[in-house]
Parts: structure tokens; C-alpha cells; sequence
């Protein structure tokens, strides 16, 4: 007997003619993602599921856990397979499903059977071993109608699976099926999360972080990169930039009116990124702003902001309260990072009283002393670049 794992797509189903590209990129995901981590094993796809079985039994678990953050799959299992026969079948489920019920009150049989030549109709399957193992196992009860858990077997074609209970996957589409996104990575709560919607959603997720040294340290510098490499365990490798923003911050606070320091820094910063963005293809800027979070995020200090690059500007938490923020955070393990207290260039120089209402007139005219042209040109010469990689393993 040997383990499968078993992963649902999600809304790649719906992709019709492109389905053979997703299909083929999350193959892909599966397999970079295995690399290395695991030994040898089988990878097959048919029918919306893609089977996993490893060599050694000892990696199903390891494997599991690393594929549970592929975006494109909705739900997984590890699956016990079985020869194709009844007696098999009903050995294997009754040898291994058993402790997979215990703590639960209620269950049912369920069946599948794509292999339409196999002597037993699905009621038959489902009948025969829920029959079984409801004897092996007097304490739970059978419900048909709203069981606790349900314990499938699927004849496919060359094997049938028996497995109880699934666990939800990363969902989302298949990583770089949706383009490239430049995310502007800070060492918060907000970007990283950002960052991971948008990759959920299929687009390969560039970074791009401001320093100002040495108003901001090496170890905040640090920390983004881990953010960075947390992504990674969804992503398996992220290209890194960074660009300082030193020089621009001395300006402004020479020149500028102080009221103004935040959003003329932030009219800087999405020049700077869109530049980069054209440097390295990416089609759309994203960032973790949420509507009226801070004075930089209101409407109408947004649209100060907005109007600079000529790219969209992709803001996937817009709508979400903090605590909605934070609870995404947690699940994808950022959070505990995020909050160390390292600072940030946005809070280098940052005014008392920030404009909320900015108008865009007066934000321009604020701008006036400075060069603005040189500053970016100076500031793109210290872009650095590197590549983060998936270290959890
Ligand atoms: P976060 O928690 O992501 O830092 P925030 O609520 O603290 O967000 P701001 O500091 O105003 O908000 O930043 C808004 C957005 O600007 C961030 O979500 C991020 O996309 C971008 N940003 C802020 N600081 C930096 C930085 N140092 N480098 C790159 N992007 C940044
Ligand atoms: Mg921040």
C-alpha cells in the first residue's frame, strides 16, 4: 500500500481553453516545489486532481505540508491506495481509516468511480465499506444526511483511493498565470499580505523596498527580507530590489513644506517604482494601502499619489479593516515578523499634523525646490537586486 497525495484545482476547471496552461503550470508549481525537499515520486493529473505519490512514505507528510501552500489547489488529502478490487479495498480502508474517525460522532461512505468497468456500482462501494467499517468502529454513528467526515473512495484508472477528511489548500490560480506585479514591500503589517493576494490571484510578485540609511537600519533591512522569504514559501523564489531613498528624504525635509513631507515622499517612491517596474516587466505596482488606515491613505491623499506612475497601481487590501489584515497575516506567518519594532523610511521625518485632504495644486507647488529629475536619477543609481528563495526547508 503505498500514500497519495491528493490535490483539488480550484477555478482553473472554469479556464476552458487555457485549462492546459494552468494545468501545466501547476505542475510546474508541484514540482519546484518538491525539489529537493523530497525524494523520487510519481506526479499524474486527470480529473481535476493531481496525484502525488512519493517514493518513500516518509515524505507524504512533508510533501502535504509544502503543497498546501500551491496556489491553484482548493483542498487536499493524503489518500491510502488500493489495488483495484473489492477485497483491497476494504482491507486498506478498514486497516487504515479507522484511526482517522476517532473524536468524531458521525460519518458517511461516499464513492467515485471514473473507472466505469469496475464490477461494483458507486451505492454498492459506498454501501459495502460504510457497512464495514461502521461494524469495525461502533462509535461513531452513520449519517448520510450531515456527517461529521466522510470517508471517500474514488476508482480511478489505475488505482482506487480511500481517504478521510481534507484539509483546505492556498487557493487562488496557479502561480505566474496572472503577470508580474512589482510590490512595494515595507517591513509592516499591510504589504506583505498584499503581496500574497495578489500572488493567490496568480501574478509573480517582484519586491521592491526603500531604505534610508542610516535614518533605517541594517536590521530593518533584515526583517523585509524575511517577509520576503515568508512569501516564498507560497511563491519559491522572489527577486528582491531595493532602492535608497536617503538622498530624496534630505531634500524634501531641506525644502519642502513640512505638512506635505508624506505624500511629496510618496509621489517619489511610485515614480521610483514604476521605473523599476518598466526595468523589470512588470505590468501593475502594488502596495498595502487600505482606504483612511492612515493621513497617506485617505481618497483624496490616494489620488496624489495615484496620478504619478502611468501603470495601475493594484491595492488588494483597500477594503479590509486591520483586523481583517492581521488575521491573513497570522495564517500566512508574517505577522510575528511584521510586528518587530525596526522603522521604516515612511516614518523617517514624518510631520505631526499630515495633510488628509491634499490637493494636488498645492502638493505640486510644494515640490517646486526641489530637482526632482536628479533626485530620481540618483536614487535609481543605487538600485540593488537580489533573489530570495524558499528557506523554510
Ligand atoms: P505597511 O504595513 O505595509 O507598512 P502601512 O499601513 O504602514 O503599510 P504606509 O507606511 O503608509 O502604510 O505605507 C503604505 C504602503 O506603501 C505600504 O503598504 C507599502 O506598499 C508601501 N511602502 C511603505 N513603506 C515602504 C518601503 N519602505 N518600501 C517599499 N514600500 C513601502
Ligand atoms: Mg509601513
Amino acid at each position: 500500500m503505498k500514500r497519495t497525495i491528493l490535490l483539488k484545482y480550484g477555478e482553473i476547471i472554469l479556464k476552458g481553453a487555457n485549462r492546459r496552461a494552468f494545468e501545466k503550470q501547476l505542475a510546474d508549481s508541484i514540482r519546484r516545489r518538491l525539489k529537493g525537499l523530497i525524494g523520487e515520486y510519481e506526479l499524474e493529473y486527470m480529473q481535476s486532481t493531481v496525484y502525488v505519490t512519493p517514493e518513500r512514505d516518509e515524505d507524504v507528510e512533508i510533501a502535504h505540508d509544502a503543497l498546501s501552500r500551491i496556489f491553484g489547489i482548493v483542498s487536499l488529502c493524503i489518500a491510502y491506495r488500493a489495488e483495484k478490487s473489492m477485497e483491497e479495498i476494504m482491507r486498506v480502508a478498514l486497516e487504515y481509516i479507522p484511526p482517522h474517525l476517532e473524536g468524531y460522532r458521525s460519518f458517511k461512505a461516499d464513492a467515485r468511480r471514473s473507472d466505469k468497468t469496475f464490477p461494483y456500482t458507486t451505492p454498492q462501494i459506498m454501501m459495502e465499506v460504510g457497512g464495514e467499517l461502521s461494524e469495525k468502529c461502533p462509535d461513531i454513528a452513520v449519517d448520510v444526511i450531515n456527517p461529521e467526515i466522510t470517508v471517500m473512495i474514488e476508482v480511478r484508472e489505475k488505482y482506487a483511493f480511500i481517504h478521510a477528511g481534507k484539509t483546505m489548500g492556498a487557493g487562488g490560480l496557479p502561480y505566474g498565470t496572472g503577470g508580474r506585479g512589482l510590490l512595494l514591500l515595507s517591513g509592516g503589517i499591510d504589504s506583505p499580505v498584499a503581496g500574497w493576494m495578489m500572488a493567490k490571484r496568480g501574478v509573480e510578485v517582484d519586491a521592491l523596498h526603500f531604505e534610508s540609511f542610516p535614518y533605517t537600519s541594517e536590521r530593518a533591512l533584515e526583517k523585509v527580507k524575511t517577509l520576503a522569504g515568508k512569501l516564498c514559501r507560497y511563491t519559491d523564489k522572489m527577486h528582491f530590489n531595493k532602492v535608497s531613498l536617503t538622498e530624496i528624504q534630505e531634500a524634501i525635509r531641506d525644502n519642502c513644506e513640512y505638512d506635505y513631507f508624506t505624500l511629496i515622499l510618496r509621489r517619489f517612491m511610485m515614480e521610483i517604482a514604476d521605473e523599476v517596474a518598466r526595468r523589470v516587466n512588470a505590468n501593475a505596482l502594488i502596495t498595502g494601502e487600505s482606504i483612511g488606515q492612515v493621513a497617506s491613505q485617505t481618497m483624496q491623499a490616494l489620488a496624489v499619489t495615484d496620478c504619478v506612475p502611468t501603470i495601475p497601481v493594484f491595492r488588494p487590501l483597500i477594503g479590509m479593516d486591520k483586523e481583517e489584515i492581521v488575521q491573513i497575516a497570522r495564517r500566512i506567518d508574517t505577522f510575528a515578523t511584521s510586528i518587530e519594532p525596526y522603522e521604516d523610511c515612511c516614518t523617517v521625518f514624518t510631520p505631526p499634523h499630515p495633510r488628509t485632504r491634499p490637493v494636488l495644486e498645492k502638493v505640486i507647488r510644494a515640490e517646486e525646490g526641489l530637482d526632482r529629475k536628479a533626485l530620481i536619477e540618483n536614487a535609481l543609481k543605487t538600485l540593488e537586486h537580489q533573489v530570495i528563495y524558499n528557506e523554510a526547508f
